[in-house]
């Protein structure tokens, strides 16, 4: 479903992305983890191409990201920037929740479910209404849906933000620490909500240090430092038997 080969990453100076390559299978759940600052949230916006890419590719389902690849005069493959309206096309099909709900202040639960697929898809109202109660019903917010989000418990507005990007029936789900700005008693709610999404089978990129649901949901965990992967494979066995020096020191200090 994604793959990721030879992504580098500048920040001016900065090298922050080093050549990670990537394969999350459809239905499948990933999760990153790593010290602060070795690129995680980076290589999200990369794959979702909030940030651009300075070498390397990236597919979504076979479909390389911001780019097309067509055979120029010679016969050899060319690579043509799509235009803004491809590459809207391609994010859509990306759902992505952030450590900050990011939920729009002024509309209430159920507004800001529906604000995507009436102002972007141009679903109508009245059909993106009732989506929208639906998904806020399976994220356990049917009694919600009018509430405001200053109304609303942080691990509640972390479930609206998910069912918000659901609302595009995305292809894809990135999750940026997605409970880390939540109080210790509210992480379960939104990790049960992320595990319920895993069982029907979404594809999912999870950067987490909630290391419970990283063996129970993943099916690998990547370790990354300084801009590269250093460890991958079953969670299981990452978090058991790390064989890398800096995954041991890492780890030591979250579990
Ligand atoms: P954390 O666990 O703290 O969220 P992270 O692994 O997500 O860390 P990134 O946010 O990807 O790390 O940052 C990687 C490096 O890139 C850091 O050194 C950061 O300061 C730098 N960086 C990130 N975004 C930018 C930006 N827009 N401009 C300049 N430097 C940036
Ligand atoms: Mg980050």
């Amino acid at each position: 479903k994604v793959r990721v080969s030879g992504l580098h990453k500048f920040f001016d100076e900065l090298h922050v992305l080093r050549g990670v390559d990537l394969t999350v299978p459809a239905g499948t759940v990933t999760v990153l983890v790593g010290p602060s600052g070795s690129g995680k949230s980076t290589l999200l916006r990369c794959i979702n191409e909030l940030e651009s890419i300075d070498a390397g590719r990236v597919w979504i389902d076979g479909e390389l990201i911001g780019m097309r690849e067509a055979p120029g005069r010679d016969g050899k493959p060319v690579l043509h920037a799509l235009s803004d309206k491809q590459r809207a096309a391609q994010r859509a099909k990306i759902g992505m929740v952030f450590q900050r709900f990011n939920l729009f202040p002024h509309m209430t639960a159920i507004q800001n479910v529906m604000e995507a697929p009436v102002h972007v898809k141009k679903t109508p109202k009245a059909q993106a209404r009732g989506r929208a109660a639906e998904l806020l019903e399976r994220v356990g917010l049917a009694e919600r849906m009018d509430h405001y989000p200053s109304q609303l418990s942080g691990g509640q507005q972390q479930r609206v933000a998910i069912a918000r990007a659901l609302a595009m029936d995305p292809e894809l789900m990135l999750f940026d620490e997605p409970t880390s700005a939540l109080d210790p008693e509210l992480v379960g709610e939104v990790l049960a909500v992320m595990k319920d999404l895993a069982r029907d089978g979404m594809t999912m990129v999870v950067v987490t240090h909630e290391m419970g649901f990283a063996r129970e949901v993943g099916d690998q965990l990547l370790f990354m430092d300084g801009g590269v992967v250093v460890e991958r494979g079953a969670p299981a066995e990452v978090l058991d038997r790390p064989t890398n020096e800096r995954t041991r020191a890492f780890l030591s200090s979250v579990l």
